[in-house]
């Protein structure tokens, strides 16, 4: 497989495993809350982003 390919797989499995948490966070009713300090994420914010997981709080996360 050519380092492109590699590259591709691994981009798309990272974006996978981050659906996969949000969808997890759906579950747990923690969708909306910060996974760092636990405020409220913005509804507009998660609109735009449905997989955010911080509020802005922590810009270095996202
Ligand atoms: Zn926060």
């Amino acid at each position: 497989m050519a380092e492109t390919d590699n590259t591709s797989v691994a981009r798309i499995e990272a974006v996978l495993n981050e659906v996969d948490r949000a969808l997890e966070r759906l579950r747990a009713g923690t969708y909306r809350s910060c996974q760092v300090c636990g405020a409220p994420i913005d509804e507009a914010s998660l609109v735009e982003s449905p997989l955010l997981a911080h509020c802005p709080a922590h810009p270095e996360l996202s």
